[in-house]
């Protein structure tokens, strides 16, 4: 028996989430849902998957378009056992009580508030407390991929505190609205960025405070991190740790791999799907104690690297899987993320 998933939103999130759906053995799209009819609308269902209209009142302009569209919202989620709910930031909240209505488990992201649900999820750091819950949101793409390593460092070598600088994209490539196309953004001008809280909502006891800037580039969000560890280590324990996380990936200057174009770059050539980067994008080379505080620089693949977080956050929900460790080897291995990870 597969666990029935229904995905509401179905954009940059909803649809990288579905194709993850589908890639696992033990879970299966049960249907996905689109405002308007649209390229992707049509590519839903040249994959196979069942379209539906978010209200009653969008169908005719599916019918005008000639995109079949199998009923309204509430007709998929007749047929779930969990819904995912990749809608725009603060649009999710308006879907509770339809899911509650439906007796549904559901999972919303990192644009919809800690409140929603009250539990935040990334696979490493707290599947385990979140095997069988009602409701969970997995975190933004940033701060999963702070997570994965303040994570891992705090369970090897403590945490004393960490001083991030987010250097963010500011659209995403298929966004032709958002800017700036010119300029630089403190955002928000005054301490501290949202992520630093965000990043307590897993982890409460990590000292964490982060300042965020808007970039004009659509390809990947750039960390520069500052960290002071409570026991002593070297470099090379860094990167033998790192090296031996599920979902980091190493990669080295040496290797030309000098830039955000070119970790996007080694995604495409990989074969990965719309060329996506799931891992963190660890520099090697850029791992440097200096005054006794760790130093190091990753990249962020905003698009998807929240998306085997949603396929761990349904197993742990559903209870599928009670041990974390397994869940996300499973989903690694049924997307591709397999080893070498150390590219360097
Ligand atoms: P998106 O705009 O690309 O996609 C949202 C989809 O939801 C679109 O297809 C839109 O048509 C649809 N939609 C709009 N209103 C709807 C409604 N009322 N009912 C059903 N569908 C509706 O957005 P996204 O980037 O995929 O973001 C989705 C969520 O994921 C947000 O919470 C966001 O903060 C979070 N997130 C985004 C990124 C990213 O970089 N894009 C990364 C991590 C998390």
């Amino acid at each position: 028996m597969t666990v029935k998933v229904a995905i509401n939103g179905y954009g940059t999130i909803g649809k990288r989430v579905a194709d993850a759906v589908a890639s696992q053995d033990d879970m299966e799209v049960i249907g996905v849902v689109k405002t308007r009819p649209s390229f992707e609308a049509r590519m839903a269902l040249e994959k196979g998957y069942a379209l539906y209209a978010a209200s009653k009142e969008n169908i005719d302009d599916f019918k005008k378009s000639k995109i079949e569209v199998s009923g309204t919202i509430g007709d998929m989620l007749d047929k779930a056992d969990i819904v995912i709910d990749a809608t725009p930031g603060d649009t999710g909240e308006e879907y509770k009580k339809l899911y509650e209505k439906h007796g549904l488990k559901a999972i919303w992201q990192g644009g919809e508030d800690h409140e929603l649900t009250g539990f935040s999820f990334n696979s490493e750091a707290n599947y385990g407390d979140a095997l069988g819950r009602q409701f969970a949101r997995v975190v933004s793409c940033n701060t999963t991929g702070l997570v994965r390593v303040l994570y891992a460092l705090d369970s090897a070598y403590g945490v004393k505190k960490a001083r991030v600088t987010l250097m963010r994209r500011a659209a995403d490539p298929g966004d032709i609205k958002t800017g700036p196309i010119n300029a630089l953004v403190p955002d928000p001008i005054k301490l501290p960025s949202h992520h630093g809280p965000d990043v307590n909502s897993i982890l409460p006891d990590i000292d964490i405070t982060t300042m965020a800037v808007k970039i004009s580039t659509t390809l990947m969000h750039l960390h520069g991190l500052n960290i002071e560890l409570k026991k002593a280590c070297g470099e090379d324990d860094i990167i033998k740790m790192f090296s031996a996380r599920p979902r980091i990936r190493l990669v080295s200057s040496k290797d030309k791999i000098k830039s955000t174009a070119e970790a996007m770059e080694l995604a495409k050539d990989m074969g990965r799907p719309r060329g996506d980067m799931w891992e963190n994008v660890v520099w090697k080379d850029s791992i440097a104690f200096n005054k006794g505080e760790l130093y190091f620089f990753q990249a962020i693949h905003q698009e998807s690297d929240v998306v085997p977080e949603n396929i761990d956050a349904i197993r742990a929900l559903m209870e599928m899987e009670k041990d974390g460790m397994r869940s996300i080897k499973k989903t690694n291995k049924a997307l591709g993320i397999l080893a070498p990870k150390d590219t360097a």
